[in-house]
């Protein structure tokens, strides 16, 4: 059985930061992620960042990946790629299916003094008339294929939602050369930032405010060839009479994200309901520990936020997982992580940071509530 100080789960920039944290401080680490390439989201991402020097603002998504896997190299971290993890048993042992899908595919058990779950979050479905219909995908799958395969999804395409990924990622169809018909938006504004919403009404692009897709239609060869929609009332709810039809080969739903939990549920950590983190999530400390001893969380998979909150919280980890393995001290591990944590705080400031630092402090007090409370059982 392989042994290590530190698994970490994820190679998103959450599990990067906490691998390069505890690895470079001397912990073994290993760093297994279910892709092809690591660096999570981030190689997605071919905008520039913003926010400070420090966190590398003007520094496109990708090369901010490419940073952190140098980083993560010189700092000794093993990293194992087409590597799922698909369990976790008691005495933090772990099963990886290791191998990819063409070729011969292995299940190695491994056992960490520490785990770390930074396994991001994933997509929302929204369901209309024909919405399996080939041609109808998530804005995620879309942006893997025209920045990481070079492939366009279609050629005219109808964007379902107007949040920052919507946004973006429509901006970037338009860079790979797609047409992009429409966004469609049922709230009565928009859900991201201006400056990206600002792009696209400068390409003449429409936003059709408080509409939604009630129908793919599908032609003759069975994958997407328009779409209904219809303005909806205070409910969300279509009103009769209003539907226009949209030609298009290509529907992509930006509905928002929620955490992916699949592990985290495994480790039978308590967790907890937040609805503007996306749902259920793992009750944390500021040491970003679980209510299980030694299973850490990090990034998306704590509630939605982006790539530089997730890297905060993955170093907060590796910083706090150093300290249990006594590599540092307490006092070190005490001034690292407030330093980290004020960082964090002035992230999360601004038009939506404020109300969100709030959601964030009730979660880490109502762990307070549970610290005392029996560990869950395996
Ligand atoms: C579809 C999508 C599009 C986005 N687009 C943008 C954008 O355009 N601009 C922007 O600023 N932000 C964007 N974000 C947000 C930002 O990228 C994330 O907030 C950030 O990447 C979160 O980092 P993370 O490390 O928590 O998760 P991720 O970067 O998602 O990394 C998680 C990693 O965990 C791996 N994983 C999951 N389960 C397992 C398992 N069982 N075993 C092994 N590995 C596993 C995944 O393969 C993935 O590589 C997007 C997020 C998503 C989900």
């Amino acid at each position: 059985m392989i042994e290590k100080d530190v698994l970490v789960i994820g190679a998103g920039p959450a599990g990067l930061a906490a691998s390069i944290e505890a690895g470079k401080r001397g912990a073994s680490v290993l760093l297994v992620d279910l892709n092809m390439y690591p660096g999570g989201q981030l190689f997605k991402q071919i905008h520039k960042f913003f926010g400070s020097s420090a966190h590398r603002s003007g520094t496109r998504g990708f090369n901010i990946g490419k940073e952190l896997l140098e980083e993560a190299t010189d700092a000794n971290v093993e990293i194992w790629l087409e590597s799922t993890v698909i369990g976790i048993f008691p005495g933090q042992k772990i099963a990886i299916e290791k191998g990819s899908d063409s070729g011969e595919k292995k299940i190695i058990t491994i056992t960490a003094k520490e785990i770390v779950i930074a396994t991001g979050a994933s997509e929302n479905a929204i369901r209309f008339k024909g919405w399996t219909t080939p041609g109808v995908m998530g804005a995620g799958a879309a942006q893997t294929m025209i920045n990481v395969n070079h492939v366009k999804p279609g050629q005219k395409i109808v964007m379902l939602g107007t949040g920052n990924v919507g946004l973006i990622v429509s901006y970037q169809l338009m860079q790979a050369g797609c047409d992009v018909v429409s966004l469609i938006e049922a709230a009565p504004k928009i859900g991201g930032y201006a400056v990206h919403a600002a792009k696209i009404r400068r390409a003449g692009v429409p936003i059709r405010l408080k509409h939604t897709i009630t129908e793919a239609i599908k032609g003759k060869d069975g994958t997407v060839c328009g779409c209904v929609i219809a303005e909806v009332d205070e409910n969300f709810n279509p009103i009769a009479g209003t539907e226009e039809t949209i030609e298009c080969d290509t529907i992509t739903l930006a509905a928002g994200l929620k955490p992916t939990m699949d592990i985290v549920k495994l480790s039978g950590c308590k967790l907890t309901y937040n609805g503007p983190f996306g749902g259920f999530i793992p009750l944390h400390n500021e040491r970003m520990e679980t209510s299980i001893k030694g299973v850490y969380v990090a990034g998306d998979t704590t509630g939605v936020e982006e790539a530089n909150t997730a890297l905060e919280e993955g170093k907060i980890a590796g910083v706090s997982i150093a300290e249990d393995l006594g590599l540092i001290s307490k006092e070190e591990a005490d001034s690292s992580r407030k330093e980290i944590w004020d960082r964090l705080h002035s992230l999360r400031l601004g038009p939506f940071g404020e109300r969100r630092m709030v959601e964030k402090e009730t979660v880490l007090n109502r762990y307070e509530t549970i610290v005392g409370a029996p560990q869950p059982a395996f």
